[in-house]
Order: structure tokens, then sequence, then C-alpha cells
């Protein structure tokens, strides 16, 4: 039985391998950054950085570092606790009215990553009788949180808005008590943005709740950095906002849910993974408050940021490359064939620039891209050198 076991264990390897989905990870001996060393066919190397999610390009900043290492100093290292039992201090507290106070919502409350706080969010919020309508593309923490809930669950077509209408129809015409429409505030795959002007005023028809998962978004998108809710003018519509610690907002970890003052109360009493899972450590919240304070006065990141996008898609498009349209820092360079993509972003490693490709099943089936994604850190130099080497690899595979 046991080697049964470990022989299927074999097979379910080569067959990741085989199908050429077998992931790789490769070592950096450096802050993240817009420029990082990695180990490169036998070698350390300084290469350009487009696939962090490191958007405002805080994951090294230097005042973070300082934050963490006196909030250690002052606090310790860890908290051997979850939060009920002993481990919230005043930082805890802190940051979660920080993080409400920010995006405009009366309280959140801290998990250990935004997969948890999404894994956690729905179970204790609907029953059986209440009905999720989740968009197709929703994160896969979604979809697994979404299978821990008992609620009847529906799925509309990414961003269809008469899908949605369909949907909210079905689950009214199924009874539904509540009804929660679930979608990502931004697609990461192609860098869209959902319509959330449209699901809102789909939401007011229909008596619907609205989440939004923000994690590619918060800090960076729409004005003050306060996310696709505001950017698409319906903030104080959204009842229920999640999002992490772990990308623009420092690149640490953790992840966070807003909503009510109640909402929040009630997760604390029954979200499972916050409940069994402890406490994040104090050097993170230190930093996350000077992330806040960073933020707050972080138009020039902004800014400099969505340069460096306008910058590179510019270059990008007259150097004759296929690019997803779009508004958003992560910008999706068309290859078409898997194989190609692959190769095309080794060649680029070979060139210094360090891109990934991705390919079916994360994106459909010829539609295999590199997913470039911009950093405030990148200087222009850096940008231009970057759109140098793919067009010198582009030339070279026949692509342009
Ligand atoms: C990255 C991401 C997450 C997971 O965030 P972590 O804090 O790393 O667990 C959840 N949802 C979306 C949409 C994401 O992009």
């Amino acid at each position: 039985m046991r080697e049964e076991f470990y022989a299927r264990i074999n097979a379910t390897l080569e067959d990741i391998r085989d199908q050429g989905l077998e992931k790789v990870e490769r070592e950096i001996k450096s802050p993240q950054g817009p420029e990082i060393s990695v180990f490169h066919k036998g070698e350390h190397r300084r290469v350009l950085n487009f696939c962090a999610n490191n958007y405002l390009g805080l994951a090294d900043n230097k005042a973070l570092v300082d934050a963490a290492k006196a909030t250690m100093d002052e606090y310790g290292y860890g908290m051997a606790s979850v939060r009920f039992i002993c481990g919230t201090t005043d930082l805890h507290r802190r940051v979660e009215k920080e993080i409400a106070d920010f995006l405009g919502y009366e309280d959140s409350i801290l998990f250990a990553a935004c997969f948890d706080a999404n894994g956690g969010v729905f179970e204790p919020l609907l029953r059986a009788e209440d009905a999720i309508i989740s968009d197709a593309l929703n994160h896969a923490s979604i979809i697994d949180g979404v299978r821990l809930c008992k609620a009847m669950r529906y799925r509309f077509v990414n961003s269809d808005m008469d899908d949605l209408e369909k949907q909210l129809k079905h689950a009214g015409a199924d009874g539904a008590r509540t009804k929660l429409i679930v979608t990502d505030g931004v697609f990461s795959m192609d860098g869209y943005i959902a319509k959330l002007d449209k699901i809102c005023a789909l939401a007011d028809k229909y008596d619907a709740l609205v989440m939004v998962d923000d994690a590619h978004a918060t800090g960076f998108m729409g004005a003050g950095g306060k996310g696709t809710p505001t950017h698409c003018g319906v903030a104080d519509r959204v009842d229920i906002l999640t999002g992490t610690l772990g990308k623009a907002l420092g690149g640490g970890m953790g992840g966070y849910i807003c909503a009510t003052e109640k909402v929040v109360h009630l997760l604390r009493n029954r979200a499972r993974p916050y409940l069994f899972s402890n406490a994040l450590t104090p050097a993170l919240l230190g930093a996350t408050v000077k992330t806040f304070e960073l933020i707050r006065d972080g138009d020039g990141l902004r800014q400099q940021l969505f340069r460096n996008a306008d910058r590179f898609r510019a270059q990008m498009e007259k150097a004759g490359f296929d690019l997803l349209p779009g508004e958003h820092p992560i910008i999706p360079v068309m290859i078409g064939d898997a194989k190609k993509a692959s190769e095309m972003a080794a060649a680029l490693m070979d060139e210094d620039v360090y891109v990934t490709a991705f390919s079916f099943p994360v994106v459909p089936k010829g539609l295999a891209r590199i997913r470039t994604q911009m950093c405030a850190g990148h200087s222009d130099e850096q940008v231009d050198r970057a759109v140098a080497a793919f067009t010198k690899v582009g030339k070279d595979i026949g692509l342009i």
C-alpha cells in the first residue's frame, strides 16, 4: 500500500513534467528589488526584475527595514499564540485600525495571509440558504473559501455583466436569503480591472452584497492608492474588502478583511484561519505602520510606477509587440505558443532580464504570455534596458 502511494506520487510528478507544467524555483541572493542577484548558468548575476508584485518598490525600503528592526528590539521576535489567547499586541490593533481607516471601513482583521482571509471569510457569514455569486477568474483562495462554505454557489463568466445578472436572477429564483457578489479587483493574468461600477449597480438592483479582493491594487490603484473601488467610484458600496501585505504594501506577509465592526467581530469569533493560526510577528507590524505612512504620502511613488508603465508600454508597442491593453502596471506581452513563451523568458534571462512565462492552465490555451510587472523603483535606464532585451530576443525568435 505504501509502495503504491509513493509510485503514484512519482507518476504524478512525471505527468506534471511531461506537460511542461513543472515549477522550478530560482534562488535569489539579494533583497527583493528592481534589480536582484540570481544564480543562473553557474554564476551569480545581477538581473532586472520585472516579475515581482513589488509595485511601489517597498520590499527593500530602508525605512521599512529599520522599522522592523526597531520593533523587534522592543517587542521581540514571535508571538507564540493565536490572537485571542495572548497574541494581540497594541501593534496588531494599531495596524488593523490603520488599514480600516485608510480604506474607509469601520474595522479590519488581520490574517497570516490574504489566502487565509479569503479562506475564512465566507463560512462564518453565510449559510446554506444564502448565495455566493463569484467571477470565474477569481483567485484560488476565493474558490477554496467558497468551497468551505455551505452557501449556494453561482459562477459568472469573467467580467460578463449579462451573465452576472443572469446568475443573480438564478440565485433569486432559488430563494437565496442573502446574495454576495465576489470579485477580484484586478485579474492578475491580464491586468484587467473588474467592472466594479457595473457590478455595484447590479448589486443595488438585486439587493446583493459586494466583496472585492484588491490584492493587486491596494496602495497604488485609484486616488491616493485606495484601490479599485475608489478607481471605479464605488468605494462606499463595497461591503467587504480583502487584501494582502505581501504585494504593494511592503511585500512582507499578512492579509486582512475590511468590513463593518460587527462583521469583523463575528469573524474574530468564527473565522477558522484566524482562530487557529498564529498572530503576525511584531516586526511585520512595525514595518506595516511605516508602510502606511509612506503610502499615505505616496503620490510620488505612484506617479513613478505609472510613468514606468507608460514608458514600457509605449516602447514595446513601438517595437512591434502585442500587449494586452490596460492601465494597470501588469503588462502582459502576448506570445501565443506556450513553448515559445518559456523559450523567450529563458532567453531574456540570458540577457539579464527576469520575467516569467504563463501558459495553460493558468491562462487559456493559445494565449501564452510573458507577464511583466512594473515597479516604481525601476529607473528609465532600467526600463529601456528591458525593452532592448525584449526587442533583441523577440527578433531572435521571430516574434517581431
Ligand atoms: C496574491 C493574492 C492573494 C494571496 O495573498 P497572500 O497574502 O500572498 O496569501 C489573494 N488574492 C489575490 C487576488 C491575490 O492576487
